[in-house]
């Protein structure tokens, strides 16, 4: 078998899906496959660059064991509530076990109508592939739980939107696509019978150690949103850590799971500022940088809400206990912060003042317009005798720092922490996906078929804590003739 399916979702209810094989592609070709994430799926590498693993993941070849569905969800898109998504343009073939033990979803993206599809083609554009690729597999590589980048071929058919796109399809690959929005689906439908078996599910697959035996279907509800919150709370502070900007943190696009998933008119900040917002469809401002937490915060209050019918039987007892849960998720979120910004700063204990310090540090970066990885990175080479290939001629501080240097570095004295400096550089990257080169790749292969900045962008990001060996312009930040202000959704 080229794939070793292992399916459980098709197993539930067919309320809870659509069985949709994809439609087939006119000359599907390869821009990039994965071969490390083959092996942890157990596929062979060799066979996913071959004919017969291209024409698989643009969906002319369907493998055995492959059972294709559709999922059925529904969602807060940009706060309305929307009674019927699902997906639209993607297709799940199938489950497979990784060599980890863990079970992950095979998805293909692009793959033709389904019967979600509402008024959409069903299909994706070469340039929101990319993009998905290249930052869903630099996300991986800075340790964020993600959806990762199976492989991307063309299809040799044009997509038409405001002008005509090549084609593509991606494969994706996540530890499942349940979401906020499929719990909201069947809440919406009152169905209190799907959304317990749900429960079950999701629990099984990502939260088997939560649930003690015996535990009655209420409790396991309550638990259930409780480890869900938890990692999404420690998710969006990862977030936070690293300046990645979502931008479409619909409720239909967050996961059970943890991971990051929808890499849309996502983008990573350049100059700090904390209003930073990319996508071209967000007016308000709703999900910028700063707002990114208070909005988690919200979704989970979506899928509190959802859970009420499962979480006691008298709805105004679920409603208080949903609301008592829901209060936990801000110091959630505060602890995966502080302790996230402990580590940027090179701190391996807590001080009471080390979040004054971690703020005057951001308040100075946005005062001076600095930008955030460099200036983090430039703070880890400081802190010891600078690497080699470090980022001296493209990060300083000005004289308005010193006074908050020799705070940090009073800091610093009162610990004694020999690997300080090896674990800032690994926790601030060098290297992360610039805006204005994703924006360029697309570009350039869009309309020259060249790939080459895209595929030496996937590599040098593979690799975001080493500058050992690459063309510094990979870390540079964008002259402001090259900022990209504005991302478009990948539809
Ligand atoms: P997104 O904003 O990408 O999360 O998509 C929101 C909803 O629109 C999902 O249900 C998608 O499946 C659907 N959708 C987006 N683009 C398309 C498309 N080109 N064809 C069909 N459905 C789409
Ligand atoms: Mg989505």
């Amino acid at each position: 078998m080229s794939v070793p399916f292992n399916n459980t979702y098709v197993q539930l209810p067919e309320r809870f899906y659509s069985r949709q094989s994809p439609t087939k592609v006119e000359n599907p070709g390869l821009i990039r496959a994965n071969p490390e994430l083959a092996q942890l799926l157990d596929i062979d590498p060799a066979w996913l660059s071959s004919d017969d693993g291209i024409a698989t993941m643009a969906g002319n070849l369907l493998p055995e064991g492959a059972d294709p569905i559709a999922t059925v969800y529904a969602g807060h898109q940009f706060g309305s509530w929307n009674p019927q998504l699902g997906d639209g343009r993607a297709i799940l073939l199938g489950e497979v076990i990784g060599t980890d033990g863990e079970r992950y979803d095979l998805q293909l993206k692009g793959s033709g109508q389904t019967p979600y599809s509402r008024m959409g083609d069903g299909r994706a554009p070469l340039g929101p592939v990319m993009r998905e690729y290249i930052v869903s597999e630099a996300m991986a590589a800075l340790g964020v739980p993600t959806s990762r980048s199976l492989a991307a071929v063309t299809t040799g058919e044009p997509v038409y939107r405001e002008e005509t796109l090549p084609g593509a399809v991606l494969a994706r690959v996540a530890k499942s696509h349940i979401r906020i929005g499929t719990f909201q689906f069947f809440a919406s439908k009152e169905d209190k019978e799907a959304l317990g078996l749900l429960v079950n599910h999701v629990l099984e697959r990502h939260y088997p150690n939560a649930v003690e035996a015996g535990a009655s279907s209420n409790s396991k509800a309550l638990m259930l949103l409780d480890e869900v919150m938890q990692a999404q709370a420690k998710l969006v502070a990862s977030w936070q850590m690293i300046g990645f900007i979502h931008g479409v943190m619909n409720t239909d696009n967050v996961l059970l799971s943890g991971e990051t998933i929808d890499y849309g008119p996502c983008a990573f900040m350049d100059t700090y500022n904390p209003d930073t917002v990319f996508s071209s469809i967000d007016h308000g401002g709703r999900y910028a940088y700063r707002n990114q937490p208070g909005i988690a915060h919200w979704n989970m209050a979506c899928l509190a809400q959802a859970l009420v019918p499962v979480i006691a039987d008298k709805e105004e007892n679920a409603i208080e206990i949903a609301k008592d849960a829901l209060d936990k998720f801000p110091a959630y979120f505060l602890d995966a912060n502080v302790s996230g910004m402990q580590r940027k700063l090179g701190l391996a204990s807590h001080h009471d003042d080390d979040e004054i310090l971690a703020k005057d540090f951001l308040d100075l970066l946005e005062a001076h317009q600095l930008d955030f990885t460099l200036s983090f990175r430039r703070l880890s080479e400081l802190s010891g005798t600078a690497p080699t290939a470090n980022v001296s001629s493209l990060a300083g501080f000005p004289s308005a720092f010193d006074g908050w240097m020799a705070r940090w570095k009073t800091r610093l004295d009162t610990e004694d922490n020999p690997t300080r400096q090896q674990d800032m550089l690994s926790t601030n990257p060098a290297i992360i996906p610039r805006n204005h080169l994703i924006e360029e790749s697309i570009v350039a292969a869009t309309t020259e078929g060249n790939f080459d900045l895209f595929n030496t962008l996937v590599d040098n990001l593979a690799t975001p804590y080493d500058l050992t060996g690459v063309d510094v312009r990979f870390a540079k930040r964008p002259k402001p003739e090259q900022v990209v202000r504005q991302t478009f959704c990948g539809t």
